[in-house]
């Protein structure tokens, strides 16, 4: 099969040869699949049954992690293991036998078995923090103090369904918070500061005014620098990429917004973008505890409140987003209603609140 694939030193081998055996043997003539327990399927083939145990990643792995994750491949699974898209670690091995193993051997060195089913799965974040422009706070932190909280959610599969919660650390969003069940996203809340003489010595102007995704940026010819139009800005931090001389961050004022109800998925119903319920939570680290006591308190208030098969907006689309507010006891601002001033003046898409 791979043979028609042309060796090249470009991109990573072609996914076919990295896949087990068994894989290879059942690619497209698979039948059915089924839960074993929280954190095991099992898929059946016409060459026999995989088994996959799915672990919990902290997303940023040491090598020495790394190095004990393809030894135990090794071990039981002819060195095979894999990444899903949220950051999972998945084992795939044909001999059930393996199975606990696997899972025994996972739980000791500190993993957590799960993520199958109605679970909470692996958080996804962006990488701000490492190497990004326009961060607003710091994503793996953010994360990994959100989901020590969730910890336990990973490795239930008893919620009403699946709960996917992602993270973005800027408004540039290179992660999944739009489709998301549960989003936080970094947010700058005030306008880049233009320095000029710095923007006529460093920056293209011309880059500079098409990097801006809601035209707020013009030249200012005499300064041989931009003006910012603060009605438009957004703060969204793009302009400072390309320029160092609009810097924006500020850590007065930085901080995170949460959003409910996003989803990818077309079951049940079609996918839906997340919808703002928070607008402002400060930047507190190293812990950040009004984001994790928000998040929680929205998990369980879902968990507690949904019926079985419904997903975060499905839950809230039933009950209506005022009880989501009363229910929440989350406050409801002129910040939720969608009102794009800076381009028409009277227009709201959202003007059927019964406040
Ligand atoms: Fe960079 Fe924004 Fe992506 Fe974070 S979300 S990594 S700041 S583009
Ligand atoms: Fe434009 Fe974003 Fe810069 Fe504001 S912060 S000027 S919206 S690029």
């Amino acid at each position: 099969m791979t043979q028609q694939y042309a060796a090249t030193d470009i991109g990573p081998p072609h996914y076919f040869e990295r896949m087990p055996q068994i894989c290879q043997d059942n690619y497209f003539k698979w039948e059915y699949h089924e839960k074993i327990k929280p954190g095991v399927y099992m898929h059946h083939g016409p060459a026999g049954d995989v088994y996959t145990v799915r672990v919990g990643s902290p997303r940023l792995l040491s090598i020495e992690s790394l190095r004990w994750f393809a030894g135990l491949a090794d071990k039981y699974c002819d060195g095979h293991f894999r990444f899903t898209t949220r950051s999972s670690i998945e084992f795939l091995t044909p001999n059930k036998e393996n199975v606990d193993k696997i899972i025994e051997e996972v739980e000791e060195y500190g993993f957590p078995v799960g993520g199958t089913g109605n679970s909470l799965k692996t958080l996804l974040h962006t990488q701000g923090w490492v190497h990004c422009h326009s961060a607003a706070t710091d994503a793996s932190g953010t994360t990994k103090v959100v989901m020590d909280e969730l910890y336990d959610y990973f490795k239930r599969d008893d919620l009403p369904a699946q709960l996917k919660i992602s993270m973005a650390c800027c408004l540039n969003m290179c992660g999944a918070v739009h489709c998301s069940d549960i989003s936080f996203v970094g947010i700058h809340r005030t306008l880049p500061r233009v320095l000029d003489e710095e923007v006529a010595n460093s920056c293209e102007i011309p880059n500079l005014v098409a990097s801006c995704p809601v035209g707020a940026i013009r030249p200012n010819p005499k300064k041989k620098s931009v003006t910012i139009n603060e009605e438009k800005c957004m703060y969204c931090g793009n302009c400072f990429s390309v320029c160092p001389a609009l810097p924006i961050a500020n850590p007065d004022d930085d901080g995170l917004a949460i959003f409910v109800g996003g989803k990818v998925s077309n079951t049940r119903k079609g996918p839906s973008f997340s919808k703002l319920v928070v607008p402002y939570i400060p930047n507190e680290p190293p812990r950040w505890p009004t984001l994790v006591k928000t998040i929680k308190m929205l998990v369980e208030v879902w968990v507690e409140n949904a019926r079985p098969g419904e997903r975060y907006g499905e839950w809230v689309e039933r009950i209506g987003w005022e009880k989501f507010f009363e229910l929440t006891g989350l406050e409801f601002t002129d910040k939720h209603i969608d009102d794009f001033t800076f381009s028409v003046k009277t227009f709201r898409s959202t003007s059927n609140f019964k406040f």
